[in-house]
């Protein structure tokens, strides 16, 4: 759905009243009208009118894939350059409903861990393509749980937070990604409160440095991975242009401007970077910041990395804990559905689609 300053110029270039563009952000995106013509509020021939010329989702949905116990449902988008990518909602057993966004086709910064990295790059996503994908899930709840726009509690029936760790990196398409975060937030549209919105980079200095200065309050995950500049290279190619000093010195600079906490991601690589020694170098590196440690469990793929497994996580966290920084273990959620960032697109596009999936009967 274009943004609603969009909307507004439409409007206001096709001679409608001003008054139309609240009612047609309220029906579509807190009473979940799929089209124009569900929006009861309007006139039928600007109904015909808007039917015909704009469109509620930027995209089709090509696959959904549920897991067995409902909580993980990925989504395969088909964009009109026949682009593919992928967004996932989790349902969380606390209530919470979070869905991960992609914001670029591909990515050009080839992790070696990472099925999307695999691709490469290909295009950035526009800003109303990557809202829309949190867009498709909230109706997709507001159908599953028979939510309308009167209950007077939402709670579990809507998104209620995004996390930016999709395919791509967010800070290459920094524009776009924070006009489709406005979106999210703005309580006519999706109404996201902004500090349970996550934006996840491996370490663009020159956005996280934009950032500091933006109002919105949004959350920075940054996917550090490794704790010395040597093995962050020989993983993450980025590091060469970033190094890791110039990147802890940029969120320190973050911390202090913006008394924000950074969430440090760090995937758990079975033998690459999962010893006690890394542990205490990591916990070194980033001691005193206002910060967390979020380790993430492996989801292995085809690319020949293993998960660390538990007990070496558990060891790991209590090292990493006994220097007084908070640490969480992911909960990971959708292994049986090519749960890995960009596995179900990597899959589509070499002609090998999960087993399990099931096309959109709608
Ligand atoms: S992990 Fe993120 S930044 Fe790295 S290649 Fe994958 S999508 Fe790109």
């Amino acid at each position: 759905m274009i943004t609603p300053t969009e909307l507004i110029d439409y409007l206001k270039q096709e001679g409608v009243p001003a008054y139309r563009s609240r009612q047609i952000l309220q029906g579509v995106y807190k009473e979940g009208a799929r089209t124009f013509d569900e929006i009861e509020t309007l006139p039928k021939d600007l109904r015909d009118k808007l039917q015909a010329e704009l469109s509620i989702l930027s995209f089709e949905v090509l696959k959904e894939v549920t897991s067995p116990n409902g909580e993980t449902v990925k989504a395969l988008f088909k964009m009109s350059d026949g682009a593919l990518v992928e967004g996932v909602l989790m349902r969380f057993r606390d209530g919470r409903n979070s869905v991960c966004v992609s914001s670029q086709v591909g990515c050009g910064l080839k992790c070696s861990f990472c099925a999307t990295g695999t691709m490469g790059f290909k295009r950035n996503l526009t800003s109303e393509e990557i809202a829309d994908q949190v867009l498709y899930f909230d109706q997709y709840l507001k159908r599953t749980t028979g939510a309308t726009a009167k209950d007077p509690d939402q709670s579990g029936k809507r998104v209620d937070h995004v996390i930016f760790m999709g395919m791509g990196e967010p800070f290459l398409n920094y524009e776009a990604v924070m006009s489709s975060v406005r979106t999210m937030n703005n309580p006519d549209c999706l109404g996201i409160a902004s500090r349970s919105i996550t934006l996840s980079t491996s370490g663009i200095v020159p956005s996280i440095k934009k950032l500091m200065d933006d109002p919105l309050q949004v959350n920075l995950a940054v996917s550090i991975h490794a704790p010395t500049q040597e093995l962050r290279k020989s993983f993450m190619p980025i590091a060469n242009a970033y190094s890791l000093d110039e990147l802890i010195a940029t969120l320190k600079d973050y911390i202090k401007k913006t008394h924000r906490r950074v969430s440090y991601e760090y995937v758990m690589l079975r033998d690459i970077n999962d010893s006690p020694t890394c542990a205490r170098q990591l916990a070194e590196l980033i001691r005193g910041q206002r910060c967390h440690v979020n380790l993430i469990p492996y989801n292995e793929t085809y690319l020949g990395f293993s998960n660390a497994g538990k007990s070496r996580i558990d060891a790991f966290r209590e090292i990493v804990e006994s220097y007084d920084i908070p640490v969480t273990v992911r909960v990971s959620l959708g292994q049986d559905i090519s749960a890995a960032c960009g596995q179900l697109a990597v899959e589509e596009e070499e002609g090998k689609g999960s087993a399990n999936a099931k096309l959109m009967a709608e």
